[in-house]
């Protein structure tokens, strides 16, 4: 097994050598404690601290562990952990890429390291990223660094397509379109920019494919280690209830009812209850959702009160969630999916997802900003 693969697990060659290690997942689990000792700390301290913590030596025990650890994140099924892990992984795959670019990795040698060239062929990118000059790409290894100030000059073309696409799950008006420089289908991009978008391509590598299906006996295997991990998942309150009003941030399907409540337009019962007890949800009091309404004045105050009281449970004895995804879907409220969308299965993961994705600044809670208004 090559460190490399052991270094950039997420890399399709890497998947492949462990295809043809005919590597036994069920042995591994149940005989390999040092492989799942470090899976799950990959999984922990994505976690608590964001890392995958430190690499172990053994080349074996890194590069196996990285399934493992997939394996994990699909036994535990919450998505906030499948979030963060695959961001935790794709943060230290740049950190590593750039240290080494860096010579800041004593040990890295040439062939361990992933070029810039090799990451866009790796997802496909080759054909839409362009060098504007000979000492931006090329040669170099690293993805970009963090730090803004060194890459501040444009060093890359994309074409417009891929930009979309790359672009459309970073957080930031930076990002948008509307706010970049566009020539002949191409947006300029930074060194530095390139990295950023090259490990959100990494984060949904990652992702990709999760929860897998994982055999009951690889699960039994493995209790122990789910039990630990949800343990510390609960610990840290990760799936604390959503107790925060930014409807900026809200999935497209709710702004789009929420706008047509506002507008005083007729919603159908389905329409009025999804979003209501969207509203709910998100830890909304039954005034509160009225004044949130209460743009038009059409919006039916008293019917808004029982519909709210009813889908808290004070009228009746059942709290109501909002509807799934597939339920939204199938009643024709689905509207608008951007790409979080793609990665969720129901609204208020995707709002979960939001919350966590935005700079603190961003989060203005629409019920402090009434308050001060
Ligand atoms: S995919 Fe889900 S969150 Fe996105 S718009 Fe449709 S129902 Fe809303």
């Amino acid at each position: 097994m090559e460190r490399r693969h052991a270094r950039y697990p997420f890399l399709d060659a890497a998947r492949e050598a462990v295809e043809h290690a005919d590597v036994d997942l069920l042995a591994i689990a149940r005989d390999e404690e040092r492989v799942v000792e470090r899976a799950t700390e990959r999984v922990e301290r994505a976690l608590s601290d964001g890392t995958i913590g430190d690499p172990r030596r053994s080349t074996r025990v890194e590069l196996l562990s990285y399934p493992l650890a997939r394996v994990l994140v699909s036994l535990v099924d919450e998505h906030v952990l499948t979030r963060k892990y695959a961001r935790a992984e794709a943060s230290a795959a740049h950190d590593r890429i750039d240290a080494a670019a860096d010579g800041a990795e004593l040990k890295s040698t040439r062939d361990d390291r992933v070029t810039t060239t090799e990451l866009l062929t790796e997802f496909d990118l080759a054909r839409h990223v362009h060098a504007v000059d000979a000492d931006a790409g090329g040669g170099e290894p690293g993805v970009g660094s963090r730090d803004a100030s060194t890459g501040s000059q444009d060093a890359y073309r994309v074409d417009v397509g891929a930009y979309l696409s790359l672009a459309a799950d970073m957080w930031g008006d930076e990002w948008r379109l509307v706010n970049r420089p566009l020539a002949e289908g191409q947006v300029p991009i930074t060194h530095a920019e390139l990295g950023d978008l090259l490990e959100k391509a990494i984060e949904r590598r990652i992702s990709d494919g999760l929860p897998l299906a994982v055999p009951e006996s690889v699960g039994d295997a493995l209790a122990d280690a789910e039990s630990q991990v949800r343990e510390t998942l609960s610990e840290l309150e990760l799936t604390r209830e959503i107790d925060t009003v930014v409807p900026d941030l809200f999935p497209p399907c709710m702004r789009a009812l929420l706008d047509s409540v506002r507008k005083g337009e007729h919603l159908e019962h389905h329409s009025r209850f999804a979003i209501t007890a969207f509203l709910t949800s998100i830890g909304m009091t039954t005034d509160e959702i009225v004044e949130f309404y209460s743009v038009n004045p059409g919006f039916g105050e008293e019917m808004t009160r029982y519909q709210t009281d009813h889908i808290r449970g004070e009228t009746s004895p059942t709290e109501y969630s909002p509807p799934s995804c597939a339920t939204m879907q199938s009643y024709g409220d689905c509207v608008n999916m951007d790409d979080r969308c793609e990665t969720i299965s129901h609204p208020m993961a995707y709002y979960e997802g939001a919350l966590d994705d935005a700079d603190d600044e961003e989060i203005a809670d629409w019920r402090e900003t009434e308050a001060d208004a």
